[in-house]
């Protein structure tokens, strides 16, 4: 989409052009408190992560619950402020903006969350809960919202005529549906979607993915699609960064992830993954992990991931392993990454 907006020359490559969102040395911390109220420091939820998503592409972030998914996301749109780092937005920084500012960058970049039950007011009906933030960006016109709220229902494949509905009416995938179409509704270059099928019975998360898919191609949005397994994101995923405890460990092509991933951790959330021809399932090895991921009050020395990798010696407790290439666009935060 921006590479014909920027091709003003005609001449501009596709990776010539400034990605849409980049991501410099985010980082993200929380005041925590201990039991009784006091002040027990701060929690690196984010630890100085990079990367960029271009203009139309899906980047799938995976990892365990806890290692700062959702803190990326809601870091990227200034929900969670960063203490330090650069979060850029189609060329403009958005650290520094004030709210005001905020609101219209706020119209390019939306959000799904992932419980489709708590995310819509129980009292709004569907016509509301899309149309309001139509009027929050300036659709001053009742009819013209009216229409343009049917017209969103029917692309994310829900009958126009329900605008009239609660979300309890709605089943689980029929509410998601109407967060999806919340979020286009202002057309949007960039969505965060933070476990959106998570949620979701497995019957349903197919299509509910389908759907993300046909409207990334007919709208020509861009995902960070989030999801805690590497099963959900591979279908949908142009480029895929795994995070752990604050870091992201690898970040590569889809194909060069699932095909030869570099760091422990993917192989073992790779391992989790089922596969679909019984001998291969019945004969790989499977990749359990030990232990529980430590607090990110108190991350391991050196590599975070080193109290739970069966590769771990003395280095990986002294040195914390920069996040380098293997190969182009294949980047791994590891000492001893897999051949
Ligand atoms: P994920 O989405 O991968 O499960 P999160 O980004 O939600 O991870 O959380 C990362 C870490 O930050 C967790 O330890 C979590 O408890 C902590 N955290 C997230 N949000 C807050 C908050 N608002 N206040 C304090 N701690 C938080
Ligand atoms: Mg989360």
């Amino acid at each position: 989409m921006s590479t014909e907006t920027s091709s003003v020359s005609g001449s501009v490559e596709h990776n010539a052009v400034a990605p849409l969102v980049e991501v410099e040395h985010l980082t993200t911390t929380f005041k925590v408190r201990d039991a009784a109220g006091g002040s027990a420091g701060r929690l690196t939820a984010v630890d100085d992560i990079s990367f960029a998503v271009r203009a139309g592409e899906t980047l799938g972030l995976v990892g365990e619950s806890g290692s700062g998914k959702s803190t990326t996301g809601r870091s990227i749109l200034q929900l969670d402020r960063p203490a330090s780092g650069s979060v850029r937005f189609d060329g403009v920084e958005l650290t520094g903006l004030g709210h005001r500012e905020l609101v219209e960058m706020r119209r390019r970049m939306q959000m799904v969350f992932q419980d489709p039950f708590t995310s819509l007011n129980p009292r709004m009906t569907i016509g509301s809960i899309v149309g309001d933030s139509l009027l929050a960006h300036g659709m001053s016109s009742k009819s013209e919202r009216a229409d343009r709220v049917g017209d969103l229902l029917a692309m994310v494949g829900l009958n126009p005529a329900w605008h009239v509905r609660y979300p309890h009416e709605l089943s689980g995938g029929q509410r998601q549906r109407v967060g999806i179409a919340r979020a286009i509704a202002v057309q949007p270059d960039f969505i965060v979607a933070d476990e959106p099928v998570s949620a979701l019975d497995v019957s349903v998360q197919a299509q509910t993915i389908n759907l993300f898919e046909s409207l990334q191609d007919e709208l020509g949005l861009a995902y960070l699609f989030i999801a805690h397994d590497l099963a959900v994101v591979r279908h949908l995923s142009d480029r895929v960064a795994v995070m752990y405890l604050g870091k992201i460990v690898e970040i590569a092509d889809n194909d060069d992830l699932y095909g030869s991933p570099a760091h422990p951790y993917t192989h073992s959330l790779m391992s989790a993954v089922p596969i679909p021809d019984p001998t291969i399932e019945r004969n790989r090895e499977r990749i359990v992990l030990t232990g529980d991921v430590p607090s990110p009050l108190n991350p391991p020395s050196g590599c975070r991931f080193r109290t739970r990798c069966w590769k771990a010696d003395d280095r990986c407790a002294a040195e914390a392993p920069p996040l380098v290439a293997v190969s182009i666009g294949h980047h791994v935060a590891c000492h001893y990454p897999e051949a």
